[in-house]
């Protein structure tokens, strides 16, 4: 109890939390957490709660594993740290080579980075050098769309397209152009899903040739958007993308933050499930499943292959983090490889339709507007009314109060508006999943009658 005092006290003097809002910037305190056992985690109370977003989509392989903990001992004292600059370490050398075995296409090596964030920047930063060095200095402008999200740097998060992120933060807008969400829930009601489909790729075609592809260098994309509230775009809208940019040389930068390393029960779900082979993907978060901060871009043979052939060869990719192939890190993006290789992505594809298929049960509550999903991420979509979709204006923070009454009941929920996205630990097993889905149940019960209390809501 003294413990938890404490730290409220110190970070509701001392801590910036992330998104905050002005209001209570550098005075807050959000619920201590103590400890994670697999899929769980334990708050300041003594109160065990499923960790249903897995830590901020990251703990994939779940928490408080032995030989993680192991593996960062022994690296730490094999070698710490070397300067990437002028030298290497072994663990990065050989984490590259099994994420190119993985990768699809002809994506061959990786840059490491700290994050999400940094590796979406130093693919962005590689395209604007790439087309540099070949001449093409005009080509630059970054396509991305609507409910996207690409990080916290400038110009990663300049590519940001959800709601809300943008409305007091500056961003690099002269060099993004955005594109519709490719959500099909909220397409033009006139719209078939095969027709909205169309008109998506129909922007996207006509974007191109309106500005230029000579103007183009990147499109940036998530294959299902995650923190959007888990987008699954219309069948094929993903290939018809990707064949544009290959007509019209914009690299296609897949952002498999989210989903590599199991999320959808492969490492890469860019080819494995959406038959994509991209130019670049980053990724994060499960690659050391949230034990370390670790990120990178695979790169495509092809791309590094033109620089090496360049009339330029000396100029340089001015670009590298302290950090880049942290030598622990790497080690730790080992021994997740292992366990997710050993039983864990084929474990996740077992439970991915039990938990989709449960989950969608909730449908029949009159609250929900649809649930959505694919492997271990979905996302209950709640609207005021479901012939408008009316996505609950009055009571922007629905998502807020169905997570407040799930922490009670032993779930933790992450809220986004009218949402609910859950995406567990992938060690999560049937038993587990019915217990997530019945709290979810009884916390969307307990909202709807709230909300009728209060006179917000009549359905
Ligand atoms: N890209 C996607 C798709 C993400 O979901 C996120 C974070 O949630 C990022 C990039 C940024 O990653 P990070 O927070 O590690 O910088």
């Amino acid at each position: 109890e003294a413990l938890r005092k404490d730290a409220v006290e110190q970070a509701t003097r001392h801590l910036v939390q992330p998104w905050p809002y002005a209001g209570s910037a550098g005075a807050e305190a959000r619920t201590l957490i103590g400890e994670g056992d697999g899929i769980y985690i334990t708050d300041d109370a003594g109160h065990r709660l499923i960790d249903g977003p897995a830590g901020m989509w990251c703990t994939n392989i779940g928490h408080r594993r032995e030989e993680m903990a192991q593996v960062m001992y022994e690296q730490a004292m094999q070698l710490s740290y070397n300067t990437p600059w002028y030298t290497m370490n072994a663990p990065s050398a050989e984490l590259a080579r099994r994420i190119a075995d993985h990768a699809p296409g002809d994506l061959s090596h990786v840059f490491f980075t700290t994050g999400g964030s940094s590796a979406v920047e130093t693919a962005l930063r590689f395209m604007q050098f790439f087309n540099n060095v070949r001449g093409r200095a005009d080509k630059k402008l970054i396509l991305s769309r609507g409910g996207a999200y690409h990080g916290s740097t400038y110009l990663s998060a300049s590519l940001n397209g959800r709601p809300r992120d943008r409305d007091w933060m500056d961003g690099a807008d002269d060099l993004v152009v955005k594109l519709s969400s490719p959500d099909p829930f909220r397409r033009p009601k006139s719209l078939s899903v095969e027709g909205f489909c169309d008109a998506l790729v129909e922007e996207f075609r006509s974007t191109v040739e309106r500005i230029g592809a000579e103007r183009i260098g990147a499109f940036v994309g998530e294959p299902v958007q995650a923190s959007g509230g888990v987008i699954l775009p219309p069948n094929g809208y993903l290939k018809r993308i990707r064949e544009i940019c290959r007509a019209n040389d914009i690299l296609y930068v897949s952002d498999e933050v989210v989903t590599a390393f199991g999320r959808l029960g492969s490492v890469f779900a860019s080819g494995d499930v959406f038959g994509l082979d991209p130019d670049m993907i980053t990724f994060a978060k499960g690659v050391t499943s949230g034990y370390f901060p670790l990120g990178g871009v695979v790169i495509s043979e092809r791309l590094l292959e033109e620089l090496r052939r360049s009339n330029h060869p000396d100029a340089m990719f001015a670009h590298g983090l302290t950090y880049t192939s942290h030598p622990i890190g790497c080690a730790v993006a080992l021994k997740n490889f292992d366990i997710l290789e050993n039983g864990l992505l084929a474990h996740t594809r077992e439970v991915a339709p039990y938990f989709q298929s449960q989950l969608r049960t909730l449908e029949d509550l009159p609250l929900v507007g649809e649930v959505r999903g694919l492997g271990l991420m979905a996302c209950v979509e709640c609207v005021a009314d479901r012939e408008s979709k009316d996505p609950l204006e009055l009571d922007k923070d629905v998502g807020k109060r169905i997570d407040a009454h799930c922490q009670e009941l032993g779930l933790l929920v992450r809220p986004l508006i009218n949402m609910c996205v859950m995406s567990p630990p992938l060690v999560i097993t049937r038993s587990q999943i019915d217990d997530l889905v019945s709290i979810l149940r009884e916390g969307i019960v307990r909202t709807m009658e709230e909300l009728r209390k209060e006179g917000m809501w009549n359905g």
